[in-house]
């Protein structure tokens, strides 16, 4: 009894050492090679599970193999887990030659199960991933017990049963210190990239409102001139021109102030499914010149709590940025609906699409891929969802194209 337990609280130790490992590298603000680190953490921690074996009553050997390949699979890569199992096999021919099918078997059985939740794993919960381990432990648990009720070894099932927890609870704390170290290394980039956003808004505002003080000079001074009266026809078409395109850099530079103005203005009720149908058939005749179509299924009466201006401006972005990723035409669809809470909104183009590279920093102030790019777009737009306390999401496959998802609390 006593060497089980000293074997158990060794096979535990081991096994959370990987989740503090993974804290530790993930953390690290150097570039450490963490990855490479991190397999080799893993392989050990299978070695030793596996030279080390739990010694059950009656001669039956039981290990934790099993977490290192889980963890390999879900947050490495199926190739690490692949060749994970591939030295586990080889390891298994060494130690027990006559166990070797067996394990083929199950492992293979295994991967299959593993490769059949892995979609739903990676979109869910941190809860529902520890649940998840949860059943995956249950069916090994499920087979080893019928293992033993085969071999009618009965004096072994409270060993097992005190096994399989010690083993789960090993993995769920595996997965909360992985996970927590991937939501606190997220939420320190969103903050980076909070921190750049405001700077940047604030020292383009302050520019702007520069700009707008000697403009207005400029201003006064051509309208004396205007009332020159010995002018010619065309000093006075020089001087209405000006007048003009002063006024209009006026505008530009006004929209800009209200953009990155820090706060929302005038929220209030919007029929949002109205305010969609007026945007895309504004954008229409933009979209017919770049030969793309806007498609729209949109349902009635979708109302949020929002500032109009803004939110048409955010919609304005994503479908500009729709067309001139189709250079040679295609489609962007466009639909809306409820869902759940929220009113949710999505965009999807057949365009060039992003890699995950160009994805991380879509959004970042000045990022632009484009000759004329602004790269302030994607960053207004962002910004904007934000502060009406709603969510952007953005899927994109290179060559296939982007779909945005909104999703804006319901009023
Ligand atoms: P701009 O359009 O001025 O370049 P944005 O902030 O609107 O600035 O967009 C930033 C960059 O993100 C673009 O230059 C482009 O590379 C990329 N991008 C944005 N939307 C899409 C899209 N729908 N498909 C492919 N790339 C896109
Ligand atoms: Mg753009």
């Amino acid at each position: 009894m006593v060497e089980f337990i000293k074997d158990l609280i060794l096979h535990f130790s081991i096994i959370l050492s990987l989740g503090f490992m993974y804290n530790f590298l993930w953390m690290q603000k150097r570039s450490v090679y963490k990855k490479q680190v991190f397999k080799m953490a893993i392989l050990a921690a299978l070695l030793m599970t596996m030279a080390l074996p739990v010694r059950f009553h009656g001669g039956m050997e039981f290990d934790l193999k099993l977490v290192p390949v889980f963890i390999a699979f879900f947050y490495l890569s199926r190739t690490d887990s692949f060749l994970l199992v591939a030295v586990l096999l080889l390891l298994q021919g060494f130690v027990g030659i006559d166990k070797l099918p067996v394990t083929a078997v199950n492992y293979l059985v295994i991967l299959i199960l593993f490769f059949s939740i892995e979609k739903l794993y990676k979109n869910t919960t941190v809860n529902k991933k520890i649940a998840l381990g949860l059943f995956v432990y249950g069916m090994i648990t499920t087979t080893r017990l019928a293992a033993m009720i085969n071999a009618d070894k009965a004096e072994g099932y409270l060993y097992l049963l005190v096994f399989s927890l010690v083993s789960f609870v090993a993995l769920s704390v595996t997965i909360y210190i992985i996970e927590m170290t991937n939501l606190q290394l997220k939420l320190m980039h969103e903050l980076h990239k909070a921190e750049k956003f405001s700077a940047i808004s604030q020292l383009a505002a302050s520019v702007a409102h520069e700009i707008r003080n000697p403009m207005t000079t400029i201003r006064g001074f051509m309208q004396v001139l205007q009332g020159e009266k010995n002018l010619n026809d065309n000093q006075n078409l020089f001087i209405t021109i000006s007048l003009q395109e002063l006024d209009r850099t006026q505008t530009i530079i006004d929209n800009f102030l209200s953009l990155a103005k820090p706060n929302t203005g005038s929220m209030a009720k919007i029929d949002l499914s109205e305010l969609l149908k007026e945007t895309i058939d504004f954008m229409r005749s933009y979209s017919h010149l770049a030969n793309t179509e806007l498609v729209e299924a949109i349902d009635k009466n979708l109302c949020i709590n929002g500032d109009a201006h803004e939110i048409r401006q955010v919609f304005i972005n994503i479908l500009k940025n729709g067309i001139e990723a189709m250079p040679s035409g295609g489609s962007i669809y466009i639909i809306a609906k409820v869902d759940k809470n929220n009113v949710r909104i999505q965009f999807r183009d057949e365009g060039v699409g992003m890699n995950k590279e160009q994805l991380d920093r879509l959004g970042h102030p000045y990022y632009s891929t484009k000759e004329k790019g602004t790269g302030l777009g994607m960053m207004i737009s962002f910004d904007i969802i934000q502060r009406m306390r709603g969510r952007i999401n953005v899927e994109s496959a290179e060559g296939k194209g982007t779909t945005f998802t909104i999703l804006l609390p319901c009023e």
